[in-house]
């Protein structure tokens, strides 16, 4: 054989070499066959800074979503350089607010981002006019991001507050916990013992134990002071951060008629009957946006 052939039956023989190694790493790339698995996050980020004043500027959709260049559809985020040890719903009920939900949006994601957590934004829209149901926008949360995902842990979310301090874990623990203790419109001061609305966080079978919140509550008021009963009766105690950590800015808006049966309602209430097992709505629209996931529905009376 001359030393020409030997030559190019080697360079042939090399490029098969290269271009079969580079197709064999791409298949692996392709089928996301993981060589080696990520590590789990520390138990405690690294990347929260504490105390962080409130983002205010109400940017277009556009830019919040290109400055959102690791969040994928629906508003779903995962750390790219460890394996998230809290799999979040935060469930966001909605109706006419869109400058709020711009603010929300815009402080949420980067707070929430820094505590490496695997998280997903729902905002439950009530589409027709009427009183809003807050309670019942809540239960309609937990029931589609369930279908969706595995998620260890439910956030109920007002869209009107903002966590000041990043140390505010948005996870959960062994009792349902109130998250929003401290906000500035009640002077940082949690305004009485039993409040539980805002922000709070449940495990789904916590939740499910209570039945969720009762679907009974149209307009303001009530609903979260029910969730408190519930809670109770099932002998669960709610948990709190200190008010340093629990920080909330809340945005200020005209206040809400308050619904004047409230208080019979919240007599009458029977967990047992009324929540997640009575729950009715129609489903008008789910859709994965760039910043959230949003379901959209009408209300229909239990
Ligand atoms: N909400 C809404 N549109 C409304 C009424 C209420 O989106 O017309 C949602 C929103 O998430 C809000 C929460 O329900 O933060 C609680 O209502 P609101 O803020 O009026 O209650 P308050 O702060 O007076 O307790
Ligand atoms: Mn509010």
């Amino acid at each position: 054989m001359s030393l020409l052939k030997l030559f190019v039956i080697l360079s042939i023989s090399g490029l098969f070499l290269v271009v079969g190694y580079g197709i064999f790493i791409n298949l692996f790339d392709f089928l996301e066959i993981n060589v080696t698995p990520l590590p789990f996050c520390p138990e405690i980020s690294p990347l929260t800074v504490g105390i962080q004043p409130v983002k205010w500027q109400i940017q277009t959709w556009y830019s919040m979503m290109e400055n959102q260049t690791e969040l994928q559809p629906g508003g779903h985020y995962t750390p790219q350089n460890c394996k998230s040890r809290h799999r979040v719903a935060i469930i966001v009920p909605y109706r006419n607010r869109n400058a709020h939900l711009r603010i929300f949006l815009n402080n949420i994601h980067p707070f929430l981002q820094r505590q490496q957590l695997d998280y997903r934004i729902f905002i439950i829209q009530q589409l027709k006019t009427g009183p809003f149901n807050r309670g019942m926008l809540m239960n309609i949360g937990f029931t589609e991001a369930q279908r969706i995902y595995n998620f260890t842990c439910f956030i109920f979310h007002d869209v009107d507050l903002i966590p000041e301090n990043d140390k505010n874990p948005y996870n959960c623990v062994d009792s349902p916990r109130h998250l929003s203790v401290a906000v500035d419109v009640f002077k940082y001061q949690l305004p009485f013992k039993n409040i539980f609305g805002g922000a709070i966080a449940m495990q789904a079978d916590q939740f499910k134990s209570v039945n969720g919140f009762s679907n009974q509550f149209f307009g303001w008021g009530g609903e979260d002071d029910d969730l408190f009963n519930r809670v109770n009766k099932k002998m669960m105690s709610i948990f709190r951060y200190s008010e340093e950590i629990s920080r909330y800015t809340m945005i200020k808006h005209v206040k809400q008629y308050p619904n004047p049966s409230r208080f019979k309602i919240l007599k009458e209430s029977n967990y047992e009957v009324d929540g997640l097992n009575s729950l009715n709505y129609k489903l008008d629209l789910i859709e994965e946006r760039n910043l959230f996931t949003l379901v959209a529905v009408d209300l229909k009376p239990a």
